[in-house]
């Protein structure tokens, strides 16, 4: 990665308002009208939001007064930058760790504790790049680091030894090297564009980036990963989107954690998207204290699917530096897989992941619903605990050679030898009102429909 004009300079020479004017407010709507005063009519302009982010200890502090002693920022601000637009501020509603942005954009002393376990590249990702800022690690797909910059530099970031470290974007040299060893493997099919946040940099560099990959024959798909409908939601622009269009298909990955995320702001930066033909899914990191909840992951998966945002993955977080106090058991993302399953369409469940260490990829992670197989049986289970067998196909063997005694009460062997098809636990909601209806159907007998 060389050093390259920081993304969206070209198009924004503006001094920076004093944030000392941006006085937080509990409710949230209150302290938007406020901070869209102070941007004097160009709030909506995500030049002005990249132009006054809120980087040092002492912004952060004019922004909250509440944070009396600041020293201890500046230690971790100087191993891992801070950046917050005005508008992903705005979102904070109160100056604590209670607050879900709050925590995931105001850096914590915390991220200078790590584990020996913990490693600045835990993916190895710089091991698989055979050109520096493409990650070729799948056979079908690489990935492009092609920008250093991002609108807020989470707390959470997997990419901590990267992003915000050096405001920088892939230069038209490296982009060249790019492209040419994408032609030379034409296995890869599939680019996605990261970063840091690839739509923090001006529309031409990206269409500079897109035209590259699309003068490569063997690209069929370009995915964008970027944060900016959440943290920097008006640069989803009409001109970028015609931009985007142009180069279809072209997938847009996002990263919403929390419903507080999920503003009028974020869904209009969808719906451009999505009305013009660009799918818009979500990856969504666990977060310890933020996200964690079964009722609140459910929240933002609804809300995200009115948004018409497709939640893809939930992701575990991974044994990066600096990220360990969110890190959560993977026994809480089984939990969560387990409570969504029943209650929201499949279209709505992400699917869970751990990105192993080592580069070992993706590797999904579901509550089992196996309890167990025979030659002729798998018994699985729903998510009511319900226990059902599922014949294979092929011709059993006569259950009677089993010299099965049935008891009164079935339990897993019976199903797995084929002797009874399902066990119910009894009193599930379901099954109560399936219970209602037919004695209701009983009693209406006779009746056409
Ligand atoms: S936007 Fe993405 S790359 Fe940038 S800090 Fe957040 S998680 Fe990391």
């Amino acid at each position: 990665m060389q050093t390259a004009p920081t993304s969206g300079d070209d198009e924004s020479a503006e001094s920076p308002v004093p944030l000392a004017t941006m006085p937080l407010r509990s409710s949230r709507a209150s302290g938007l009208a406020t901070l869209k005063q102070t941007g004097n009519g160009r709030w909506h302009d995500w030049r002005w939001q990249m132009s006054n982010r809120i980087r040092t200890a002492a912004q952060l502090q004019k922004f909250i007064p509440a944070l009396a002693d600041t020293s201890e920022f500046e230690k971790v601000i100087a191993k891992y930058p801070m950046a917050i637009t005005p508008y992903y501020a705005s979102l904070i509603r109160e100056a604590n760790l209670s607050d879900p942005v709050f925590q995931m954009a105001v850096p914590q002393t915390r991220e200078l504790w790590d584990p020996p376990f913990l490693a600045e590249d835990p993916l190895e990702e710089e091991e698989d790049m055979p050109v520096r800022g493409l990650v070729h690690r799948y056979p079908d797909r690489a990935l492009l680091i092609a920008t250093t910059t991002c609108a807020t530099y989470c707390r959470h970031c997997t990419r901590k030894r990267v992003a915000g470290t050096r405001e920088c974007s892939i230069s038209a040299a490296r982009m060249q090297a790019v492209t040419a060893y994408l032609a030379d493997h034409p296995e890869i099919t599939d680019v996605i564009i990261s970063g840091g946040d690839p739509l923090t940099m001006s529309t031409a560099a990206i269409e500079h980036i897109l035209s590259s990959l699309r003068s490569v024959p063997s690209i069929e798909v370009i995915r964008i990963g970027t944060r900016a409908p959440v943290t920097l939601p008006q640069r989803i622009t009409d001109e970028l989107v015609a931009v985007l269009r142009r180069y279809q298909p072209v997938w847009v990955n996002t990263h919403f954690n929390h419903p507080n995320e999920l503003t009028e702001e974020a869904g209009n930066a969808c719906a451009r998207l999505v009305d013009a033909g660009i799918p818009v899914s979500n990856q969504t990191v666990l977060l310890r204290g933020i996200n964690d909840n079964p009722q609140l992951m459910e929240q933002l998966c609804r809300g995200l699917v009115r948004m018409r945002v497709r939640p893809y993955y939930l992701f575990q977080c991974d044994l990066v530096r600096g990220v360990e106090h969110l890190r959560t058991p993977l026994s809480r993302g089984i939990e969560i897989m387990e409570y969504l399953r029943g209650r929201l369409s499949g279209l709505a469940i992400p699917t869970f992941v751990v990105d192993a260490p080592h580069g070992g990829g993706k590797i999904p992670v579901l509550p089992s619903y196996i309890v167990t197989t025979s030659p002729t049986h798998t018994v699985l289970r729903n998510f009511e605990g319900m226990l059902i067998n599922y014949p294979d196909p092929v011709i059993a063997p006569e259950p009677s050679k089993c010299h099965l005694r049935m008891s009164a009460a079935p339990g897993v062997w019976e199903l797995a030898v084929g002797k009874t098809s399902m066990i119910v636990p009894e009193n599930t909601h379901r099954h109560s009102r399936r219970d209602g209806r037919a004695t209701e159907r009983l009693s209406r007998s006779g009746d056409p429909i």
